[in-house]
């Protein structure tokens, strides 16, 4: 059988107590491994007895390896490719920032250099998006909570991470319990993130939507909207035949009225198909009634993959002065990071025959800054 790995909580959990072994040691094994990479689990000083026998036979400290790392020239980008157990790699993106850079509200900001963490949730995805490499794979397998976890062990070998994002590959609420679980134990001892600084991405998987606070308060939402009728919606995203606007828009409602926080609101602004002015207005009085903070995305073509083209910035900015200025809504323009290693937002599909990677969710401005 396989081994399973140490971060899968659920495992791991259920191993001890039927062993008799304070669960309580569990978050001391993860502290360990985090501050000694290179040792394994069995290696953990001062565990009981009966857990060293069991960590040796049922778990390995990390089920998945990393199979390259990848810098972008301007070196705000590292793209690391994971390979699981079962012999399929994903993808997960190291974004730096330094938040003194720049004005927040119009003042100078305060902070420092931060990171942020995109991380898959799926190999491949069933959602299909016509404008995403990820769903030009089909969906092959979900990841378990250990492996989402272990790509926050991996990536904290390169950086510091602050924030992260469930924008990598796959729709994060199709492997719900998996993803439910690896943000619970990375807003535990040891990893500690701030729920705050934790964004779900999702199509608007309404079922999904509807139990999430109650699952994970105080973790951020953004929603792939894409388009503001529902039209144009299953035109670009063939799974929102199953998720009417109508209903996505109530269930967000019943979600802001619950959370109390912001909901983001991704777009992605494809030439000719939804950046229109018509639908700039449609889009504002969508939205208009609801806290949201709308980031623009301009589309990163994805060759041959792709029938789609990029907005004009023209188009952007009107859309941009558009929510600003008639409905008052606050909307940002995403800013592309590390495109030269292919690691830009709806690129994120693993293509092994060239051995490397193409892929990766690019972002951002930092998006909790958004929510504040
Ligand atoms: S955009 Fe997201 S949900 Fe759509 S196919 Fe790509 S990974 Fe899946």
């Amino acid at each position: 059988m396989a081994l399973r790995s140490v971060f899968d909580v659920g495992a791991i959990t259920t191993e001890f107590e039927d062993a008799g072994i304070s669960t309580r040691f569990i978050s001391s094994i993860w502290k360990h491994l985090l501050q000694n990479p290179n040792s394994a689990a069995h290696d953990v000083p001062s565990l009981p007895s009966a857990a060293y026998p069991l960590l040796r036979s049922k778990f390995k400290t990390t089920t998945s390896a990393l199979a390259s790392v990848v810098e972008s020239k301007d070196k705000v980008t590292t793209k690391l490719l994971i390979k699981l157990q079962n012999g399929s790699f994903v993808e997960a993106v190291i974004m730096r920032y330094d938040t003194r850079l720049g004005t927040y509200d119009g003042k100078p900001r305060s902070g420092g250099q931060r990171s942020t963490l995109c991380i898959s949730s799926q190999v491949g995805c069933k959602m299909a998006c016509k404008f995403c490499a990820t769903g030009s794979m089909g969906f092959k397998s979900n990841l378990s909570s250990g492996e989402i976890v272990e790509q926050l062990v991996h990536a904290s070998c390169f950086s510091h991470i602050r924030n992260v994002v469930f924008m990598g590959m796959g729709e994060p609420l199709n492997n719900y319990s998996a993803v439910i679980e690896a943000i619970r134990v990375m807003t535990g001892v040891p990893f500690q993130l701030s729920p705050k600084r934790i964004t779900v991405s999702t199509v608007g998987i309404i079922h999904a939507i509807n139990k999430l606070h109650d699952d994970l308060p105080n973790v951020n939402l953004a929603v792939s909207l894409h388009a503001p009728v529902q039209d144009i919606r299953c035109q670009i995203m063939p799974a929102a035949r199953a998720f009417p606007l109508e209903r996505l828009i109530d269930a967000l409602r019943i979600y802001q009225m619950k959370s109390q926080q912001k909901i983001f609101i991704e777009y992605i602004m494809l030439d000719g198909v939804n950046d229109e002015e018509q639908h700039v207005h449609q889009l504002g009085k969508l939205l208009e009634t609801l806290q949201v903070v709308v980031n623009l995305i301009p589309f990163n073509p994805i060759g041959s993959l792709s029938c789609f083209a990029t907005s004009t910035d023209h188009n952007v900015k009107r859309f941009q002065k558009i929510l600003r200025g008639v409905y008052n809504i606050r909307t940002t323009v995403r800013q592309q990071m590390g495109q030269d290693i292919s690691g830009a937002c709806g690129q994120l599909v693993v293509n092994l025959s060239e051995q490397r990677s193409v892929g990766g969710a690019s972002l951002l401005t930092d998006i909790e800054d958004l929510s504040i």
